[in-house]
């Protein structure tokens, strides 16, 4: 641990390497172990000579943006997780072409974006994540997702090396993309998106503000979405007609506004959500015969 710190301090300032970090302090689901080291890079060429380095010295990387779509295990991860979120950031938005650092909020974006009167982003202005975490999801929500929106992707591979793709070879699908297929990692992206009228785009962004203010338990701790959608449903329905609607085992819960949404209501630890998982999945199979699959990645030591 001593070695791999001291490698580190040669690459980036000190203040951005944190050892033995709670996971739970960098996840909307406030839980998961501890990582042995997490790091909050500035600069491509930080992040370079960090893959690098630590591929020299076996370290397992993991690439984090904001944690708003992680289930971190209690036992925490192993290596190194890179966190590209705040230090990461930075846009430019030029006529209707929006340059962006992977690390900047999807929140913080749509509002400049909305000031430059562009318009196709306003369903990303509720998502909690960054644009890196976004892109390597396809994050979606109400009538677009970020391959609506996306010109192309520059990205790296663990050996360092820099790409660009286009949108069509992003492969991006449901809740998927290249980057989670071939462990890449998103550095930046190139927005395309449409001029409009402000005040359209604003009346816009505050009907789906609205939506999502009243049926999603934004003040709970969850990772939004547990389950994809299975095809031809949903999973919050499936779960409500099963009957599930609000309960509890534990810490782990079934919201109450939305039965899409596992929560932890305070002291939940990662096996708790597992259980209570296995324990939603497996009802609903029994009623319905459809299995319910993850949305939220888990990571972490087992
Ligand atoms: P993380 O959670 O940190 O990571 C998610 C995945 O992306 C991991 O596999 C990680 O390795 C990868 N990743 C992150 N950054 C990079 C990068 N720079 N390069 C490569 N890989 C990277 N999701 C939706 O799609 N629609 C919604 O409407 C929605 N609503 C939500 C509401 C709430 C209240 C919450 C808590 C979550 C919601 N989510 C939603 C889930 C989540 O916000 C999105 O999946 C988001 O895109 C994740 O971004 P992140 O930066 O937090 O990524």
């Amino acid at each position: 641990m001593k070695d791999i710190y001291k490698v580190l301090t040669n690459i980036m300032d000190k203040e951005n390497i944190f050892q033995n970090e709670h996971m739970n302090y960098h996840t909307s689901f406030k839980i998961g172990g501890k990582a042995d080291f997490l790091v909050t890079p500035k600069t491509e060429e930080e992040l370079r000579s960090i893959l690098i380095k630590m591929k020299e010295m076996n370290q397992n990387i993991f690439i984090m943006g904001n944690g708003t779509n992680l289930l971190v295990r209690d036992k925490g991860i192993r290596g190194l997780v890179i966190k590209l979120c705040e230090n990461f950031s930075g846009y430019d938005i030029e006529n209707q072409f929006v340059n962006v650092k992977s690390g900047i909020l999807m929140s913080t974006l749509s509002k400049h974006i909305m000031k430059s009167s562009l318009s196709g982003f306003e369903f990303a202005s509720g998502i909690p994540g960054t644009i890196g975490g976004a892109i390597a999801m396809n994050a979606g929500a109400y009538d677009g997702e970020m391959k609506d929106v996306i010109h192309s992707v520059r990205a790296m591979d663990m050996d360092g090396n820099i790409f660009e793709l286009s949108n069509e070879q992003m492969q991006f699908g449901y809740r998927k993309s290249i980057i989670t297929r071939d462990n890449l990692i998103v550095l930046s992206a190139v927005l395309k998106l449409k001029d409009a009228d402000y005040d359209f785009i604003k009346a816009k962004t505050d009907d789906f503000t609205f939506k999502r203010t009243t049926k999603q338990p934004l003040s709970s701790y969850s990772a939004g979405s547990t389950f994809k959608r299975p095809e031809g449903n949903f999973a919050g329905k499936l779960i409500q007609d099963a009957g599930l609607k609000g309960i509890m085992m534990r810490d782990a819960a079934i919201s109450e506004l939305h039965s899409g949404f596992v929560i932890n209501k305070g002291n939940a630890t990662c096996q708790n959500i597992l259980e209570f998982i296995d324990f939603i999945k497996a009802t609903v199979y029994s009623k319905f015969d459809i299995m319910l699959e993850e949305e939220v990645k888990v990571v972490g030591e087992e």
